[in-house]
């Protein structure tokens, strides 16, 4: 699918035109209005009065017969008192998801306020569109005639709103890429996406956009004290991989970004085996990995101007012969002891050693993990956010403020000294899951999490209720590519947060 921009006089050449439009707006005020030649706007004003209401959702087309446009299709929006800043990421969502329905290869599209505001219209609308035209089809046949897709979305704006818009679409473009390779790695099935592989990936994504990529093997690993990582993957015949990805978009001395994504690629719940209702999607529970290696990947294209670090501990967590069992205690990176209580909270387990490694070794300005950690997450929120949890009150704020602006929405959580007192280990140090009732899952992994984030100005993303799309996304089945939109608001709010930093002028070419 290709964005293009182009003049908004070039509507009346256009062959199919979407419309939003909100209900009790006459569309004769719209600025694009004036630019549909006059015969097709005065059909347009008959057919809306006769036969469309401007609903939330409700969406009518209607055929012309005069000049070179052949077909309008409007879409509602309903009263603009009811509009919400979380409407606007949804516009394009829903004439892609129209057009692949109607087979429609091309459209036309005036870039009102529907879609944000001007600084932000084009970069949403193309970020989103690319999203909603994503499918994850390549293990089935393709049908005669191929799977209908969208050739080319043509967006037009004002002459004064031209080179911003061309900006925003070339973003918004790189963005929705990114977010649909991570996607991709989630919803390839675990046989298909094991540590080794997601490993590979990272290396071709740093490869392709010239990001240096490290892999430790378990050699390395055990060289490194990584009790924490070789403890889960021991009941798996594959073995884990520690990626390290290195952005540097800066000088030498900024602190960098480092981000740090739970990379299990497939989780049954090691011996501790989950029920059936909860295995099924268990080869998306890499799925913060995949948000940090695209998130990245997505920093690195865009050309933002600071340091990044994308860390992704990967494993499989299996039961066998070989497999940790509960009772058993594993020693950390950090020294720190844990104390298996229960096999399937292995998240937080191989995080220990990627957070400790990301402090200890890259001193970060600020450290944030994104992990499909917690189903206590997901009933604590619902369907439409993620669990923020922030040692510090600002970076708890700028870290809403960044979901409430990517979409990726999040919403705080407490990490209080209380918390920590139900996760003291009784033969180690900590334990792995509360010890007393089930109450408060979210935030004992978070509280756990944070015991090996040392000095760090540290946050943690449980994106579990995030994992999957639902219905009323406008997205297509499986995995929803969670946190990539995150990730790159966060590194652009990053710029102006860090210390001292020489290039403050975004280098874009
Ligand atoms: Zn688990």
């Amino acid at each position: 699918m290709r964005i293009t921009t182009v003049e908004m006089n070039a509507l009346r050449r256009a062959k199919n035109i979407f419309l939003p439009v909100f209900k009790g707006e006459p569309l004769e005020k719209a600025a694009f209005f004036a630019f549909l030649p006059a015969p097709t706007r005065a059909i347009v004003k008959k057919f809306i009065a006769a036969e469309f209401k401007a609903e939330d959702g409700e969406t009518k087309r209607m055929w012309s017969s005069k000049g070179q446009i052949a077909r309008i299709a409007f879409f509602g929006l309903g009263e603009r008192k009811l509009w919400n800043a979380r409407k606007k990421f949804l516009v394009s969502r829903r004439m892609v998801q129209y057009a692949k329905r109607e087979k429609i290869e091309e459209f036309t599209v005036p870039l009102t306020d529907a879609f944000g505001d001007e600084g932000e219209r084009a970069f949403l609308f193309s970020s989103n569109a690319v999203l909603a035209d994503y499918d994850f089809n390549r293990y089935k046949e393709i049908p005669k005639g191929g799977w209908p897709k969208i050739k080319e979305i043509t967006v037009a704006a004002s002459k004064e709103m031209l080179p911003i818009t061309r900006e925003g679409t070339r973003d918004g473009i790189i963005i929705g890429e990114e977010a649909n390779r991570a996607r991709d790695l989630a919803n390839t099935p675990g046989g298909d996406m094991t540590p080794k592989l997601l490993a590979a990936e990272a290396k071709r994504a740093g490869k392709e956009w010239n990001i240096p990529v490290t892999i430790f093997d378990e050699k390395k690993m055990k060289a490194l004290g990584m009790g924490g990582i070789l403890g889960v993957a021991q009941g798996s015949t594959e073995p884990p991989r520690f990626i390290i990805m290195e952005y540097r978009g800066s000088n030498k001395n900024q602190k960098p970004l480092v981000l740090v994504g739970k990379g299990v690629t497939f989780d049954t719940g090691g011996l501790n085996i989950k029920p059936d209702q909860y295995i099924y999607e268990m080869h998306m529970d890499m799925s913060g990995g995949a948000a940090v290696i695209h998130g990245i990947a997505a920093i690195a294209r865009l050309k933002l101007p600071i340091n990044a670090v994308g860390i992704v501990p990967a494993v499989e967590n299996m039961p066998s012969g070989s497999s940790y069992r509960p009772g058993d205690l594993l020693k950390t990176m950090s020294g720190k002891t844990i104390e298996v209580l229960n096999t399937d909270a292995e998240g937080r387990i191989i995080l220990s050693d990627a957070l400790f490694y990301g402090w200890k070794h890259f001193k970060p300005g600020l450290m944030v993990d994104f992990a499909t950690l917690t189903g206590a997450a997901h009933v604590a929120v619902g369907n439409f956010m993620s669990a923020v949890f922030a040692k510090k009150k600002e970076t708890e704020s700028l870290l809403v403020d960044v979901g409430t602006k990517s979409g990726d929405y999040v919403w705080p959580f407490p990490l209080w000294d209380e918390y920590l007192a139900d996760i003291k280990g009784t033969f180690g140090d900590l334990s792995n899951i509360g010890k007393g009732d089930r109450y408060g899952g979210a935030i004992h992994g978070a509280k756990f999490l944070e015991q090996f984030t040392g000095e760090a100005d540290w946050a943690h993303i449980d994106i579990a209720p995030k994992m999957t799309t639902i219905d009323s996304e406008f997205l297509s089945k499986g995995a929803s590519g969670v946190g990539v939109r995150f990730i790159v608001e966060l590194a652009k709010r990053y710029i102006g947060k860090i210390p001292n930093p020489k290039s403050q002028i975004p280098n874009k070419s």
